[in-house]
């Protein structure tokens, strides 16, 4: 709201509560809406770290809404489908759930779907008529901006070019900006609902007034979302939650900036849209979380081969890493100075996260980190301790990155490769190398793994495929 940094006061102590406007479930998500939600995965996962209690709503768009074109994007996807737009939207949502899940983004404490709560809509628009912010027209129910006198605050519009009376074209309007709380249903519209103005549907924007302030109280803490949301989504949502109860509605507004494919914007005619699904199948998942998460989150990130093929280079490394730290005995003693150095750098990492979330800077630490004891123990200057605590930190970071480096890698690998492992190990053992290497070689190929000989035996990587 205020375009700068602010420090960040949570209005109960140790406590924070956070809206995220979720998806409207007509299709896959790409991977801009990707970006949106592990944006603020990872400020959920780090608020957590810092110690506070997060209560975080994410709305579920489950109900159908007519685009400028005149087409509901829900009834078109359904009809593709060949499907019942009920059932529709159910599978949506398991697969929006599902994306979800395969790149570790962690489930929102509550993911209301606006189709229960149309009561709780239709009792705030209730309010908002009676505060007299609201009126009636041909079944339909507007807000009237030109009521709500900080109307434009957050995008910077200009509320008189919206408050221009218009004809024709807006008839049952009063002012151009006017917006739709509540819309008639067009006959063959299965998904509609009984109200007092009329047998219709919600419009978007109430919904999210509606069930954020039902979850979280108002005011809450953080609202975030997408940078495309901020008009008139956001405003609108504003106008009509601080309109029904003359309370603020938001102290903190954050928004992320969008993806491009190639310095080209992602769009349906140029046919470049990436859904997180297919690149979570191409590139692996790691490397997609780690690319979407490596830029901070109001510069716009660039899509390209060549980024992508540096992140994953960066998981790959990052998993050495601590597959290094659990098999390397050094024999040296323990390095009090080595040790202060990465509680140094520990606190270097948290400062740049404290400071509007910085995630690029604090993956360099993260290197640092990386690096500096990589060095350390070809110099044989630390202890089993000193990397005892290396790997306890990298987790605990881990838990804000989000990336499963500690994973065990054996869980990724199938029974069938596990077996050419072992076959191969035994042809090792017999000197029968040739054929050893055909089986490394269809392990590669065929399964995406790796294998490095070691003293300790073979150390297995994976190319980040899922
Ligand atoms: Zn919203």
């Amino acid at each position: 709201m205020s375009k700068k940094k602010e420090v960040f006061k949570p209005i109960r102590k140790g406590k924070v509560s956070m809206y995220v406007c979720g998806p409207t479930v007509y299709g896959l998500i790409h991977i801009g809406n990707a970006r949106t939600f592990l944006t603020f995965d990872v400020l959920y996962r780090y608020l957590k770290y810092k110690g506070f209690a997060v209560k975080y709503v994410q709305n579920i768009t489950d109900v159908g809404h007519l685009t400028d074109v005149g087409e509901d994007k829900i009834m078109v996807g359904a009809k593709k489908k060949n499907m019942n737009v009920f059932d529709f939207v159910n599978l949506m949502i398991e697969e929006y759930l599902k994306d979800l899940k395969s790149l570790n983004i962690e489930k929102p404490t509550f993911l209301p779907r606006a189709s229960e709560h149309i009561q709780d809509i239709i009792d705030v628009v209730k309010k908002l008529i009676e505060n007299g912010y609201a009126y009636e027209s041909n079944g339909f129910v507007y807000y009237d901006i030109s009521k709500f006198k900080n109307y434009g605050k957050l995008s910077g519009q200009n509320p008189e070019e919206l408050q221009k009376k218009v004809e024709e074209e807006h008839g049952s309007r009063k002012n151009k900006g006017d917006f739709a709380l509540w819309i008639p249903s067009p006959e063959d519209y299965p998904m509609k609902w009984e109200s007092p103005w009329s047998i219709g549907f919600p419009g978007w924007h109430i919904e999210c007034s509606t069930m954020s302030s039902k979850y979280l109280g108002i005011p809450f803490d953080i609202h975030g979302g997408g940078k495309d949301l901020i008009f008139p989504h956001h405003e609108d949502e504003i106008a009509q939650a601080e309109g029904a109860t003359g309370k603020k509605f938001v102290n903190y507004w954050l928004h992320s900036e969008f993806i491009k494919i190639n310095k080209k914007k992602m769009s349906k005619s140029l046919g470049n849209i990436i859904s997180a699904r297919d690149a979570v199948k191409k590139y692996g998942w790691r490397t997609i979380r780690y690319f979407l998460i490596s830029s901070h989150y109001r510069k716009e990130v660039n899509f390209t081969e060549g980024e992508i093929e540096n992140s994953q280079k960066a998981v790959d490394k990052l998993m050495d890493f601590v597959d290094r730290l659990k098999e390397i005995i050094p024999d040296s003693d323990y390095n009090s100075d080595f040790d202060k150095r990465i509680r140094i750098l520990k606190k270097e990492f948290e400062d740049y996260m404290d400071d509007d979330l910085n995630v690029p800077q604090a993956l360099s630490t993260t290197f640092k980190i990386v690096n500096e004891t990589n060095k350390a123990i070809d110099e044989k200057t630390v202890s089993k301790k000193n990397l005892g605590e290396v790997l306890k930190l990298i987790k605990e970071l881990d838990k804000v990155l989000g990336l499963k480096l500690d994973e065990k890698k054996q869980s990724e690998i199938s029974d069938e490769a596990k077996k050419l492992i072992e076959e191969r190990e035994n042809l090792r053992k017999q000197k029968e190398f040739e054929r050893a290497d055909q089986i490394r070689n269809e392990l590669e190929e065929k399964y995406g793994i790796i294998l490095e000989d070691s003293p300790n035996g073979p150390r297995i990587k994976l190319k980040d495929k899922v």
